[in-house]
């Protein structure tokens, strides 16, 4: 394969914006996901030239033969991540460097080309700031950035991908919920699993998405929001959420989230608060939880809170927890004060009305 410095973005801005008043009636409200801004990044790599023709242009339809290998084999991988308005003004992004990285772990274990994480983090500024009036004002609302990756190989060939598509698209998001701030309802998934060991429930692929829609539809139609998956192998172990790291808050100020042990997505989100928690002095501890001591200590009142985590729904209280063997509330079903105290802290990084003491805001 041959190597190569990552070539720089070239930037080509759109010859025709969307008009700052349609601009301002998309964003008054944006649904979550379905309004894009006007550019795209896209970075083209073949085993042979390694990475080229990286630009930031207009946003356009891709045209792909039939026979591309992501259309049939789903060799596809994708991040999520924000640019968040700052309180003192400008623009900043949360941890680009964790996607950059994720990303390229995504990659390694699909046999794509890992993405230099220089270049990642110069599409993700560049797109910010070339479309940063796109960033709503709304509290709560931020630009969804979300780079990807295919195999655009024109081929039926089971084989690694030979040629990549990188490309970033934007989107301007309000609360992800439709609930707001409100507590979230879950479906155990007794039937259905995410990820085995030795799978690719560790890193962030468009198939894992694609294999938990029925679980989610099943939980759409017990009434709940949401899945909570159990590991795959003795089916009680509780793993995550189908976009969404958990935690539980016990009556002794304690906090603890499964352990990263392959099958769940590292979150950076997860990550963070982890480290937030640690500031505030409590007590964390990863390791894995059944979901039969979940409803038994949620019964007890040992367990006080619960809430999930990630950067599309931030930190959003766990309010009730459904199954066809369990059927529990948390606390008093709507949140409670180590889940409010975490996400304000965290919120108040990413909007930069804190201090920020672990360096995670890269500003544009
Ligand atoms: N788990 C899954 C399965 C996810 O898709 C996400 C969203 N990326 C998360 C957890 C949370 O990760 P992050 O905090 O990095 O957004």
């Amino acid at each position: 394969m041959t190597r190569q410095p990552s070539p720089s973005l070239v930037i080509e801005p759109t010859a025709n914006p969307t008009s700052a008043e349609a601009r301002q009636a998309l964003l008054a409200n944006p649904v979550f996901g379905k309004v894009f801004t006007d550019h795209m990044v896209t970075v083209q790599h073949s085993n042979e030239r390694g990475w080229y023709d990286a630009k930031l242009a207009a946003r356009e339809d891709f045209v792909f033969s039939p026979g591309t290998t992501v259309l049939h084999y789903g060799l596809e991988i994708f991040e999520g991540l924000k640019a968040y308005r700052q309180a003192g003004g400008g623009v900043a992004l949360f941890r680009p460097d964790a996607n950059a990285r994720r990303f390229a772990n995504s990659a390694r274990r699909l046999a794509m080309a890992p993405l230099p994480e220089d270049l990642f983090i110069e599409a993700v500024k560049a797109i910010s700031d070339l479309d940063r009036d796109w960033i709503p004002e709304q509290d709560g609302a931020s630009l969804y950035l979300r780079p990807f990756m295919l195999a655009a190989d024109a081929t039926l060939g089971l084989k690694p991908a030979d040629q990549c598509l990188f490309s970033v698209i934007a989107s301007p998001v309000a609360a992800y919920f439709k609930g707001g701030a409100a507590a979230v309802s879950l479906w155990v998934s007794d039937h259905f699993t995410r990820a085995a060991p030795g799978g690719t429930g560790d890193v962030k692929c468009g198939g894992n998405y694609a294999a938990a829609m029925v679980a989610q539809l099943e939980a759409g139609r017990q009434g709940c929001d949401q899945v909570v998956f159990l590991d795959a192998v003795e089916r009680q172990w509780v793993e995550e959420l189908g976009g969404m790291n958990v935690f539980f808050v016990f009556d002794d100020g304690s906090i603890q989230t499964p352990p990263l042990t392959g099958t769940i997505l590292p979150g950076i989100t997860r990550d963070s608060i982890i480290q937030l928690a640690m500031d505030k002095g409590l007590t964390v501890r990863e390791e894995r939880y059944s979901i039969d001591q979940w409803q038994q200590d949620a019964q007890s009142g040992r367990l006080v809170e619960a809430f999930a985590c990630g950067t599309a729904a931030v930190v959003t209280p766990i309010g009730k927890v459904t199954g066809n063997r369990h059927d529990f509330t948390i606390g008093n079903g709507e949140g409670g004060e180590v889940t409010a105290m975490l996400k304000t802290a965290l919120l108040d990084i990413q909007y930069g009305r804190s201090e920020d003491p672990h360096g995670w805001m890269v500003q544009l």
